[in-house]
């Protein structure tokens, strides 16, 4: 259990930006002997394959083609990207004619208190420009400034007294980072350039952005917990790929796909988001690439399963009652199944028994979440991917406390409750047998 968690540390380590997730499991993939294919081109596809496929340099999916003619697909989402500071530019700001702070704009339903008095750094990628004499090639290179940076100063006590009374923060005022004195003044990007490896001139373009400089820490009593940055949702993340990569080898009848998606924290609605076509295209040119029909890709829609896996909220110890009264999720408690009327999760009746099976053959418990009936709550990844792949989902994910912290907090034992099942998911078949029966292999 604490290897595992150590894994998940060491993953979202150097994770500091959605780029360098996908980078870490691109890396890890073709380790294992996945081909990567490029959007851009044919794909040449065969029998027994393993593939992969970047969209943006920060949405993946993985896939392996089973040997014999195959049925459908099972698929796992997870989400890349987590709240956080997007460096604007021409960031650099003077305050006193002393200091020099960077200008930033919120990413995502960031939880904004916890963001102060925290060493930060900056991650993401430059795209730069390469020898422009032989046509002006541009590239993306990630940049990770891997030392504490920049901080984020609270406003003494003494200069506001009703501090704890409650504030409403802004964004432009409360929440701009501290990088340096005066004589700093016009080294910020020279510094990205420079962690880089590349000239600051050749920079034309950049997505930086903030993170927590906090390392993973596993705690409590018997040391239950475990906190971190963006274990929403790179625990989920993480769990998926590596239940991908352990599931045997052609073990099902259906084609296991590993997917995750950037900007699930801005609505999921850009070119590689969940709500987009990144996992229709991929699929269907799955389909094509294997010689079959488009009759033979609804069929094959219509025996398939979708995990959206994205974290829930545990009951929290100091506010019970704003969990629902009679679905609670526990930290160590297993997997949360994720439900809700309106649909903003997915699952149903026939989903959560498919799903509840799967956890009992890999003995891996799960536990229930309601939002409470007057929260609203969030939404995720199911309900959108579905409008484009209209495939039976369920919701899971595990249970935290503080989401959209920069430090969250979760279970020691649950990162492999969910390796376990992600492993077994990948492994099995759904098989719808007539309306509303499904059938699991
Ligand atoms: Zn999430």
């Amino acid at each position: 259990m604490r290897e595992i968690v150590r894994e998940l540390f060491d993953f979202i380590e150097k994770s500091p930006s959605v780029f360098h997730v996908v980078e870490n499991m691109r890396l890890e993939l073709l380790e294992r002997g996945y081909e990567q294919l490029l959007e851009s081109e044919a794909w040449n596809l065969k029998a027994g394959g393993k593939y992969f496929v970047i969209r943006n340099g920060s949405s993946l999916i993985a896939f392996r083609i089973p040997k014999e003619d195959y049925k459908g697909f099972q698929i796992m989402a997870s989400h890349s990207d987590s709240p956080t500071f997007k460096i604007k530019e021409n960031p650099e700001m003077e305050a006193e004619g002393t200091y020099v702070r960077l200008n930033v704009e919120k990413y995502g339903g960031a939880l904004l208190g916890p963001w102060f008095d925290r060493p930060l750094s900056v991650a993401g990628r430059v795209l730069v420009r390469e020898n422009v004499a032989a046509g002006g090639r541009i590239i993306s290179k990630l940049v990770n400034v891997d030392r504490d940076l920049l901080l984020i100063p609270s406003l003494a006590i003494h200069m506001n007294r009703e501090a704890n009374d409650g504030y409403k923060y802004n964004v432009q005022k409360d929440l701009i980072p501290l990088y340096g004195m005066d004589l700093t003044k016009g080294t910020f990007m020279e510094q990205i350039s420079e962690a880089a490896g590349v000239c600051a001139e050749d920079v034309v373009g950049h997505d930086l952005f903030l993170y927590n400089r906090t390392k993973g820490s596993i705690w409590g009593a018997k040391e239950e917990f475990i906190s971190s940055g963006k274990l929403d949702d790179l625990q989920c993340a993480f769990a998926s790929l590596k239940g991908f990569l352990a599931a045997e080898e052609g073990a099902g009848e259906s084609v296991p796909v590993h997917c995750v998606f950037d900007n699930e924290e801005v609505g999921s609605s850009t070119r590689q988001g969940a709500a987009s076509t990144f996992l229709q295209d991929t699929l269907v040119r799955v389909n094509e690439g294997m010689g079959r029909s488009s009759a033979d890709y609804r069929r094959s829609l219509s025996q398939s399963f979708m995990l959206s896996a994205d974290n829930a909220h545990a009951v929290h110890p100091n506010y019970p009652d704003k969990a629902c009264p009679t679905n609670r999720p526990k930290i160590n408690g297993g997997i949360v199944v994720k439900y809700n009327a309106e649909q903003r999760y997915t699952t149903d009746g026939v989903a959560a028994a498919i799903f509840k099976n799967l956890c009992q053959r890999a003995d891996v418990p799960c536990q229930t979440f309601h939002n409470r009936s007057d929260e609203r709550g969030g939404s995720t990844l199911g309900n959108l991917s579905g409008n484009q792949v209209a495939v039976k989902c369920a919701d899971i994910g595990l249970a935290q406390l503080a989401m959209h912290s920069p430090y969250e907090t979760a279970g020691a034992a649950d990162t492999d409750y969910l390796v376990r099942v992600a492993k077994l998911f990948f492994e099995a078949t759904v098989v719808e047998a007539e309306y509303g029966a499904v059938e699991l292999r």
